[in-house]
């Protein structure tokens, strides 16, 4: 492992550990922690999206983070994709791209980090068994995944 591997890795995990979600084996609690962490309402949200430019998104408005998941893809990599998304709200990237965040390529440095936040969350999850609670997007988040061309066809 690289020395800005590592460095990302450990400040990682000190960040699960203050967030309280370190070993967390359920998912429902790492998304109440999130909801702690950021004192913003969490919404889990699965929809089709352009496969070629996203997996997942997150959607900031005045008062909910919503939390956009692909909606066809297997449960295992949609939980691994909420998680990479959990990683975003937790590492705070949220002024990145005026509250629009989409996964491009893990050369970029917060796209690394949210990818290792994920994989750090998801060792200690059951795997799939968890239900992710995705419910359909929301209108006014669907026509704006759709401004940026984000949705599947
Ligand atoms: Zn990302």
């Amino acid at each position: 492992m690289s020395d800005r591997a590592r460095r990302v890795h450990e400040h990682s995990r000190s960040l699960l550990r203050s967030a309280g979600v370190w070993r967390c084996r359920e998912l429902d609690h790492i998304c109440a922690a999130v909801e702690q962490h950021t004192g913003r309402q969490l919404v889990r949200s699965a929809t089709h999206l352009d496969a070629a430019t996203v997996h997942g998104a997150v959607v900031r408005t005045a008062d909910i983070d919503y939390v956009i998941v692909e909606s066809q893809t297997s449960p295992d990599h949609q939980q691994h994709i909420l998680l990479h998304e959990l990683g975003h709200l937790l590492c705070d990237h949220s002024d990145q791209a005026h509250g629009l965040l989409t996964r491009s390529t893990y050369t970029d440095p917060l796209e690394y980090e949210a990818e290792v936040i994920a994989s750090l969350l998801g060792q200690h999850l059951r795997r799939a068994a968890d239900p992710l609670h995705l419910q359909p997007v929301d209108p006014q988040v669907h026509r704006l995944l759709d401004s940026f061309g984000l949705l599947g066809r």
